[in-house]
């Protein structure tokens, strides 16, 4: 059967987007391939299709829980009935189950924690596995956006397995990414496809406010007037929750919070509700998104800056899937660089905290190599909070204890966690720089991930000049309409004006 034809048989589209067939046939050829398709484009379709065609399990590791429910649950509405996520949602009876016919499964996912279990590794090491895809790729890359210090371990669990045919999926990655991707697969003479990271569809703006105040004032009036539905992102889950209260406060109606403080089923519960357009506006913190399929997101308003060009190229790249004209809009207000150094900040642990695990260490042998299950007494010692703990952890599980100056591995980590900070650093003065620019945002953007402008789009960004009447709710649609409207609110605002 020719591609095409498959792609009709069991996807009902008509034709390829730009790199699914050039992937797609890399892989059929056997070829490790690593690619670079913006998001939204399709880049499950490129392991998805080749799955009919070749014999035995397609592996899928994926970052998130509720990226691989989504995934899962949308290859079933497809009719897909082959296809099990292995992740901690399952119970252990259900894990045993899954894992005893593990065969009968066409697509698994799985989550490198997961994969970092002997026996689950050895359960895959007795299947056969005709592809191992690594979805969001970059979350490898001590340097790019998002790394999850979990997936450093995916090289050597594919070694473990035979090194399989291996495809690394993401859709924001620069040179030196791409470099840490092929190194830590090992998969350095892979074939690449490397698109444009823009998104034409997508006007991009920024807002220079005076403070916090006006820039609430601002987030509504944006939600009243633009077209939703919209992701409004904040780098506090505090905020995320406030901002809900007070655009609660003022009418808007249909809106929720969702953040990594809430529990998973909430969680799960807030992205469905939004998929199905119950919800119009999710305040959220960047764990919302990743890998979401929702195609007509209009809008999405960053209330804080993000900590790098690639996090808000991720973030905005959640809207106008569907192709159809949408707006990306980056409030600003004086100083609020000062929370994005502080973030970034918090996530590594300080070198006072390193010497004080050394020394807890140095004195409590019976604990090292067991050092996982003591996470809340090392955690309480050393003062880490759970994001340092997943880097501390990564570190000391790579540590043998049994040879004499392990110790010395505390000095490269020092100067590990050293260069990750000032790289952190320097990412956020590129991402106020951005936000600072007088020149086109979108070239700047193309620039930074090493592309040429190619030709200018529409709806470019406020420097070129963006009309935002464009980008209104139609009129019926407006809140004056809806039933629910503050009237008394609304006339005392402009009356007062
Ligand atoms: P990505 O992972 O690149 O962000 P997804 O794989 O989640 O994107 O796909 C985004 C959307 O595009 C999905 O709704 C998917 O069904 C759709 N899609 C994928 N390939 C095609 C195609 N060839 N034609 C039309 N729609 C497609
Ligand atoms: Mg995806």
């Amino acid at each position: 059967m020719e591609l095409n034809d498959l792609l009709r048989k069991y996807f009902n589209f008509t034709s390829f987007k730009p790199g699914q067939m050039e992937t797609i046939l890399s892989v059929l050829q056997g070829k490790d391939t690593l690619a670079m398709l913006s998001t939204g484009t399709g880049k499950s379709l490129c392991y998805q299709l080749p799955a009919y065609i070749l014999p035995g399990q397609v592996v899928i590791v994926s970052p998130l829980l509720s990226l691989m429910q989504d995934q899962v649950e949308q290859m079933m509405r497809r009719g897909e009935k082959r296809v099990v996520a292995l992740n901690s949602f399952l119970s252990p009876f259900e894990k045993r189950e899954v894992l005893s016919r593990l065969e009968k499964y066409k697509f698994i996912f799985v989550s490198p924690e997961m994969l970092k279990m002997d026996h689950i590794v050895n359960r895959f090491q007795m299947t056969e596995i005709s592809l191992f895809v690594v979805d969001e790729a970059h979350c490898i890359s001590q340097w790019g956006y998002d790394f999850r210090p979990d997936y450093l371990t995916i090289g050597e669990v594919r070694a473990k397995l035979g090194n399989p045919l291996t495809l690394a999926l993401t859709a924001t990655a620069t040179k030196e990414v791409r470099k840490d991707i092929k190194d830590s697969l090992r998969i350095q003479n892979c074939t690449e496809f490397i698109y444009s990271v823009d998104r034409p569809n997508i006007a991009l703006a920024v807002e220079k406010v005076d403070d916090f105040k006006e820039k609430s004032e601002r987030v509504l009036e944006i939600v009243r007037e633009f077209q939703g539905p919209g992701i409004i992102y904040f780098s506090s889950k505090k905020m995320a929750e406030q901002m809900v209260s007070f655009l609660k406060g003022k009418n808007i109606g249909n809106i929720a919070a969702y953040h990594g403080g809430m529990d998973q089923e909430n969680r799960i519960l807030i992205q469905q509700q939004f998929i199905h357009n119950q919800l119009d506006i999710i305040c959220a913190t960047s764990a919302f998104g990743m890998g979401i399929n929702k195609e007509n997101i209009r809008l999405i308003i960053h209330y804080h800056m993000p900590l790098q060009l690639e996090s808000y190229l991720q973030e905005i790249g959640r809207a106008g899937r569907d192709g159809k004209e949408s707006i990306a809009v980056l409030l600003y207000s004086p100083g609020d660089e000062q929370l994005a150094f502080q973030l970034a900040e918090s996530e590594l642990p300080e070198e006072i905290q390193i010497d004080r695990l050394l020394s807890w260490l140095k004195s409590n042998p019976d604990y090292r190599s067991n050092f996982a299950e003591h996470e809340n007494e090392i955690s309480m010692v050393c003062g880490f909070t759970e994001i340092q703990w997943r880097i501390i952890h990564h570190f000391l599980d790579r540590i043998d204890f049994s040879i004499n100056g392990w110790e010395t591995e505390f000095i490269n980590f020092k100067e590990f966690i050293a260069k990750r900070g000032s790289m952190k650093r320097k990412k956020i003065w590129q991402m106020r720089n951005w936000i600072e620019t007088d020149t086109c945002r979108r070239e700047m953007i193309l620039n930074y991930f090493s592309e040429t402008p190619k030709k200018k789009v529409d709806h470019c960004c406020d420097v070129c000049g963006i009309k935002y009447d464009k980008f209104f709710k139609p009129y019926d649609e407006k809140s004056l309409a809806n039933s629910s409207f503050d009237w008394k609110n609304y006339l005392a605002e402009i009356l007062l004006k």
